[in-house]
C-alpha cells in the first residue's frame, strides 16, 4: 500500500471541522503520508436543492477560488515533503449531468484529481441524501422500502461507473458501497445491487476505486468501502484502489491505514 490519502476534506466543508487545510498537510507529514489529495465536496449544481435539513452537504461556490488557491500554496510550501494535490469530491446526480459537466469544464486541472461519488438519490418523494443519518435512512426506507433505496443507489452508481463526463470525468470512483453505511441497523433481505456489474463497468472505464477507511469509523457498518469481498473482486478485475480517509478533521488523515 502506498502512502497516499486520496480523500480529504477541509474547512470549506460546512459539515466538517474548522481546522485550516495546512493542519491536514502537517498531519500527513507527521504520519509519513507522501501524497495528500484534497477533495472538497464540489458545490451542488444550480437548480439542485440540498435535501439535508442543514443544507450543508457541499462547499459554497464563492469559496472555490480560495480553496484552490490555498491548495496551490500548500503544494508549493510542502514540495518535496508532501505531494499536495487539489480536486473535488463531485456528486453524480442523475439529471444534473450537464450542470456538473459545466463545473468540471471550469476546473479541468482539479477535475483530474477528483472523485465521483453518489450521495443523493431520487425517490418517489424527492431527493434523498443516503448517508446523512441512520434515522433519516430508516424513515425514508419506511416510506417505500429499503430495497427501493438500494435500487435507486445502485442505478446511480452504475451510471457513475459508466464515466458520464468523458475526458473530464473524475478518475476515482468514491466509496462505491456507501449505501451500506447503516446496514447493521437496517438492510434489505437480499442486496438487490449488482456489485460485480458495477465493478466490471468501472474497470472497463479505467477507474481507480476510492479505498475508503471512513467506513471503519461508522458504528452501523465497520468495514472499509468497498468491503473486503469487493476488494478481492476489484483486484481480480484489475481495478486499482487508492487509499483515502475521508477525513473531515486533521487527526483523521491516514486513519486506519495500519489495519
Ligand atoms: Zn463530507
Ligand atoms: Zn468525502
Amino acid at each position: 500500500m502506498t502512502f497516499i490519502d486520496g480523500h480529504v476534506h477541509t474547512p470549506y466543508c460546512p459539515h466538517g471541522t474548522a481546522a485550516p487545510m495546512e493542519e491536514y498537510v502537517k498531519a500527513a507529514e507527521r504520519k509519513g503520508i507522501k501524497v495528500l489529495v484534497f477533495t472538497e465536496h464540489a458545490p451542488l449544481p444550480d437548480g439542485f436543492t440540498d435535501p439535508v435539513p442543514e443544507k450543508d452537504s457541499a462547499m459554497k461556490r464563492k469559496d472555490v477560488a480560495a480553496y484552490l488557491a490555498e491548495g496551490a500554496r500548500l503544494r508549493k510550501e510542502y514540495a518535496g515533503r508532501v505531494d499536495v494535490r487539489c480536486g473535488f469530491e463531485v456528486d453524480y446526480i442523475e439529471g444534473f449531468e450537464e450542470e456538473t459537466l459545466r463545473f468540471l469544464e471550469e476546473y479541468p486541472e482539479a477535475a483530474a484529481h477528483s472523485i465521483l461519488s453518489v450521495h443523493f438519490v431520487k425517490t418517489g418523494t424527492g431527493w434523498f441524501c443516503i448517508d446523512y443519518s441512520a434515522d433519516s435512512f430508516a424513515e425514508k426506507a419506511g416510506e417505500s422500502s429499503v430495497e427501493k433505496l438500494y435500487e435507486a443507489y445502485g442505478r446511480a452508481m452504475d451510471k457513475a461507473a459508466g464515466r458520464p463526463f468523458g475526458e473530464l470525468n473524475p478518475p476515482v470512483l468514491g466509496h462505491i458501497n456507501l449505501i451500506h453505511k447503516f446496514r447493521k441497523r437496517i438492510r434489505p433481505e437480499t442486496d438487490p445491487i449488482n456489485w460485480t456489474g458495477i465493478l466490471e463497468k468501472a474497470a472497463a472505464n479505467g477507474y481507480v476505486l476510492d479505498f475508503n477507511y471512513a467506513g471503519l469509523r461508522k458504528p452501523d457498518y465497520g468495514e472499509t468501502y468497498p468491503e473486503p469481498w469487493m476488494v478481492a473482486e476489484a483486484e481480480r478485475l484489475g481495478l486499482k484502489l487508492q487509499t483515502g480517509s475521508d477525513a473531515h478533521a486533521p487527526e483523521d488523515v491516514g486513519r486506519g491505514y495500519t489495519r
